[in-house]
């Protein structure tokens, strides 16, 4: 699709890291699956992946973690 950020670039499946920062706790989850801008670099989650990215991070933040890095997994 096209970047509607730079409104130039055209959107390609790729990985990207996500950082979420909830009070006192920063997670961050890397390789999640999005489409990135070629030109920007902008990432675009889809609905699912969002989901279940929120869930791992408030996973991490339910365990009482002040920072974490983890990779996402994929939905079983
Ligand atoms: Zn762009």
């Amino acid at each position: 699709m096209k970047c509607i950020v730079c409104k130039h670039g055209h959107t390609k499946p790729g990985r990207m890291t996500s950082t979420l920062e909830r009070g006192e706790a920063t997670i961050v989850v890397k390789d999640v699956p999005a489409e990135i801008c070629d030109n920007c670099g902008e990432a675009y989650l889809s609905e699912a992946v969002s989901v279940q990215l929120l869930e791992q991070a408030e996973a991490g933040i339910a365990a009482g973690v002040e920072f974490d890095v983890r990779r996402y997994q994929t939905a079983a």
